[in-house]
């Protein structure tokens, strides 16, 4: 937990789903589906292995997979083509855990009816303007194939029991409970606060808007498997506004491993740089439409150019000018002129932009956005020469470092949405001090009043040298 406060990471409500609140929600939630006519019964082949004399829950089988040949595909995913399968699907099916081949054995299982409820999440899909074509494109093919009824109990010991009548011994199959944990999570908020009515108010308010942030591996559990049982359960639960599914990021070319220990740890990021250099880089290579890579070599040029040269610089260049040539205070503008108000309007179509691409989750864009908008304010200080113009016509250079200046205030908002921490260490020089959430709005106004006083500034960011960052970098691995 203090990692998250280290990054400035904050969350109403952080649980797992081996709580009593989570289990108690599922079973009423799965026996209300049961009653409603959307879980029946039926004898299934599964593959039973004799060398640990088990029946082998799917991720326990290893085979090829059906559809892309792939040779080490899951018995519930191919993670190469991400489908999601059945164990019977594979060929040359063996044991994760011994290596044998399993034998089909007959056993009892509960399933949903997946087929009855294809029209109203074809529907609900085909209607969805916020999902990226790409998770809808994906879903609806997964439609189109036809929806097969799925096993939701597993002859598991471990899991949450299910609740059906003559299912004793059986347990809920985990994609199938764990993606209720959204519900049964906001349960447990309203209940911490007192509130215990508080996630209706989330859940079968039309008006909400849920958001699930995934990788795209996980696609079909949130598109398919969950709306099928909010809409089985029949109560008007929202469905998903957004599944905002990532494609995959990878370290230096490899995948991310905990056992093999290839990537970055949190608490080693800390140590090479401060925690707002890794958000504003991770959320610049965010895997928003294509894969992306990890390369220390990129994060060290884009923390030099992005956040020293363009961010840092510019508000410390403006900041300084003030400081030296007004005393510390906000100048007062004289008449504004073409190149003035043409900066200032960036401010609000930079914000009008942001609202639009945040409501398609996309904070990459946006975050390229507001680095547009720094870039653009450079070469309005370049093209205006303060330096040069406080000698010649310092009403000229009032007017440059008051405009300038909005454009510093405006970052010390937009800020706010990828490196926090800046954000708030630039308000504080800048003497401004409001509420944020409403501040969206102040950005298309002055932001900050000419007689403002701003405190000696100080650099936001430093630039970073690769050997320091290597040196400081060796104990993560590369594979
Ligand atoms: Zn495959
Ligand atoms: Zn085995």
């Amino acid at each position: 937990m203090e990692i998250f406060r280290r990054f400035s990471l904050s969350f109403d409500n952080y649980t797992r789903t081996h709580n009593p609140i989570h289990i108690s929600f599922c079973q009423d939630f799965f026996k209300r589906i049961y009653e409603n006519g959307y879980i029946f019964e039926r004898e299934i082949d599964q593959l039973y292995c004799e060398n640990c004399r088990r029946f082998l829950p799917d991720r326990f089988v290893l085979g090829t997979c059906p559809h892309c040949g792939y040779n080490y595909a899951r018995g519930d995913q191919c993670e190469a083509c991400g489908r999601v399968l059945d164990p019977l699907d594979l060929k040359n099916p063996v044991c994760a855990i011994c290596g044998s081949t399993p034998v089909v054995k007959t056993t009892r299982h509960w399933f949903l009816d997946l087929p009855r409820l294809a029209e109203p999440i074809r529907n609900w899909l085909a209607q969805n303007q916020h999902m990226h074509e790409r998770v809808k494109a994906f879903s609806l093919s997964w439609i189109e194939e036809g929806l097969r009824p799925r096993a939701v109990t597993r002859d598991n010991k471990w899991g949450i029991p299910a609740p059906f009548p003559g299912a004793e011994g059986k347990t809920i199959y985990v994609w199938f409970e764990a993606v209720l944990g959204y519900i049964s999570a906001t349960v447990e908020l309203g209940i911490s606060r007192g509130d215990p009515s508080l996630w209706e108010r989330y859940w079968l308010d039309k008006q909400t808007r849920t958001v699930f942030f995934i990788g795209k591996d996980n696609i079909p559990f949130h598109t398919i498997i969950l709306p099928a049982l909010l809409l089985a359960h029949g109560d008007g639960y929202v469905l998903p506004w957004n599944v905002s599914a990532t494609e995959y990021l990878t370290f230096e070319g490899q995948k991310f491993s905990k056992s093999k220990r290839i990537g970055v740890w949190l608490d080693e990021a800390l140590e090479i740089l401060p925690s707002d250099y890794w958000r504003y880089y991770l959320v610049k290579i965010r895997p928003e439409t294509s894969d992306t890579n990890f390369k220390w070599q990129d994060f060290i040029s884009t923390v030099n150019s992005d956040l020293n040269d363009d961010i840092g610089n510019y508000i410390h260049r403006v900041l300084t000018f003030i400081y030296q040539y007004f005393g510390g205070r906000v100048p007062e503008p004289h008449e504004l002129d073409d190149d003035d108000k043409r900066i200032l309007a960036k401010i609000t179509e930079t914000r009008d932009r942001i609202d639009e691409l945040m409501g398609e989750v996309r904070e990459r864009q946006s975050l390229i956005e507001v680095l547009t908008l720094v870039k653009e304010a450079n070469s309005y200080l370049n093209l205006k020469e303060p330096w040069k113009l406080q000698k010649t016509a310092p009403e000229k250079a009032a007017t440059t470092l008051y405009t300038a200046s909005q454009i510093v205030a405006s970052l010390a908002i937009f800020l706010e949405i990828f490196t926090p921490d800046t954000a708030r260490h630039l308000r504080n020089m800048i003497g401004i001090d409001f509420d944020l959430s409403g501040s969206w709005r102040q950005l298309g106004d002055i932001i900050i009043k000419p007689n403002t006083k701003i405190a000696r500034p100080e650099p936001l960011f430093r630039k970073v040298s690769e050997k320091e960052v290597l040196q400081k970098s060796e104990g993560t691995h590369t594979g």
